[in-house]
């Protein structure tokens, strides 16, 4: 406990009334966060929080960190890559614009898998996050280093995140804290270094659903700089307080997704659900029948897309550059080859395959009717229902030696939950069972819902 231990809440309402002195809570975050880091290896890289205040309302120097793949200008970005060495972007992303003009404090960049390629966060170039809850264990990918910070930091924070296939949903789980992964678009990509285009959104991971709300409600809606980005410019944090019981709220709860799980998440899934009903909810079993294709169709589509966005990290634009030496294609190896890991090499050669003349319609284009199918089966069941609940992993964060022994697609695998909502667009909320506890709740809703998801999350969280 320091004089600093506070939700975010308490800090806007201190802060406000002018009774924070900011150099001295600077200097006290930074501390703290260097001795979390040692501990726990959060984030790649710690600002000095000083020079990086930004006192303006209504967050008037709330501290945020920021998951590496997202660019804060004159901080080295290397989204969990080595070959990212040296690349310090120029621009802020539009999201930290946004949450620089509103007021925060940047603490810094925080660890991941390679370029998102991940759920554990064991595919880094770099230091792998230990769970704070058991460091011997998992904080999930792959935005682990966000999540951990979350869960390890007394002080107010809240951590941008994103996902590509679950990437927000798997590590708040593992690590009992709120994330929160809105609709496609709902959040500019404009900053972002990009892992697959169609399905990449940036989103928000804190200690309470309020915090993800209000930090949503900041850096969401259309931004000229990219022009898949929709959406009105909207409070979801206002009326939370306000939403008492869930009375008239239809839960789906889809057969499939109710398979393979570890007994301890079953269960305290469905008391989670329980609990919902006893506060005014209804629920009924369905079945979203393409559930079983996500999983394939999902690391077809996002590895060709990932497979040509790494093409431009060829020793001469970006990042790390070698020894000028052979032609193109040795000087282009050669950098590739020490600057990217397993994992990443792996993910080219099969996006590459997919989308090859004379395999293309066996495989890309066959998931991408795929895709279509399970976006359609959501829409029909948001006719009926309101929300779908689940698991967000099937297991428990798993310690890092049952990790090292999982084939690729045993781990790929352990993504069938998060992936059908990623593949569909669709906004999802993971929220503990209870109280710091590795085990999330995952409520996904329909296209630009998160008033909804936020709504039922905040009542959930107070009566688990
Ligand atoms: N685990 C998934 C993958 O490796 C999702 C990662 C993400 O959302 N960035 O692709």
């Amino acid at each position: 406990m320091t004089k600093y231990t506070m939700s975010v809440k308490e800090f806007l309402e201190e802060s406000r009334k002018g009774n924070i002195n900011f150099l001295d809570f600077a200097a006290a975050l930074l501390e703290e966060t260097q001795k979390l880091n040692k501990k726990f290896q959060l984030l790649r890289e710690i600002c000095d929080i000083r020079d990086r205040l930004y006192l303006n309302p209504p967050l008037n120097g709330l501290p945020i960190s920021v998951k590496d793949c997202i660019c804060v200008k004159g901080v080295q970005s290397y989204a969990g890559s080595k070959i990212l060495e040296g690349y310090i972007p120029t621009f802020d992303a539009t999201c930290v614009d946004r949450l620089k003009d509103n007021g925060v404090t940047i603490l810094g960049k925080t660890n991941q898998d390679e370029f998102g390629f991940g759920t554990f966060s064991t595919n880094s170039g770099f230091e792998v996050p230990k769970n704070p809850l058991d460091p011997l264990r998992s904080c999930g990918g792959s935005s682990g280093g966000a999540a951990g910070l979350v869960a390890a930091l007394d002080y107010p924070h809240v951590a941008l995140a994103q996902s590509t296939g679950g990437s927000i949903s798997a590590p708040a789980a593992f690590c009992g804290v709120v994330g929160i992964t809105p609709t496609y678009g709902l959040v500019s990509r404009y900053g972002l270094i990009d892992y697959a285009n169609s399905l990449d959104k940036i989103g928000v991971i804190g200690k309470s659903v309020h915090d993800v709300a209000l930090i949503l409600s900041i850096i969401s809606g259309k931004d000229e700089k990219d022009q898949t980005s929709i959406g009105e410019k909207k409070d979801y944090s206002k009326d939370l307080s306000s939403t008492k019981d869930l009375k008239g709220v239809k839960i789906a709860v889809p057969k499939e997704y109710f398979q393979n799980l570890e007994e301890e998440v079953e269960k305290e899934v469905w008391n989670a659900i329980k609990k919902m009903e006893s506060n005014g909810a209804t629920y009924e079993k369905v079945s979203l029948k393409n559930t079983k294709y996500g999983v394939a169709a999902y690391y077809i589509i996002a590895t060709a897309e990932a497979s040509t966005n790494l093409a431009k990290y060829c020793g001469m634009r970006y990042g790390m550059h070698g020894k000028l030496e052979g032609n193109f294609n040795e000087y282009f190896s050669t950098v590739r080859t020490s600057g990217l890991t397993e994992e990443a090499k792996r993910r080219i050669i099969l996006g590459t395959f997919t989308r090859m003349a004379g395999y293309r319609d066996a495989y890309y284009l066959k998931a991408m009717k795929i895709r279509t199918l399970i976006i359609e089966e959501h829409k029909n069941i948001f006719k009926k229902f309101d929300v779908i609940a689940s698991p967000s992993m099937p297991i428990q964060p798993p310690k890092f030696k049952e990790i090292k022994k999982l084939t690729p697609v045993e781990n790929y695998q352990m993504d069938f939950l998060t992936i059908p909502a990623n593949l569909a667009g669709m906004p999802h909320l993971s929220v503990p069972v209870a109280k710091k506890t590795p085990i999330g709740l995952h409520l996904t809703a329909d296209h630009l819902s998160e008033d909804k998801l936020f709504k039922i999350g905040s009542v959930f969280e107070k009566v688990r």
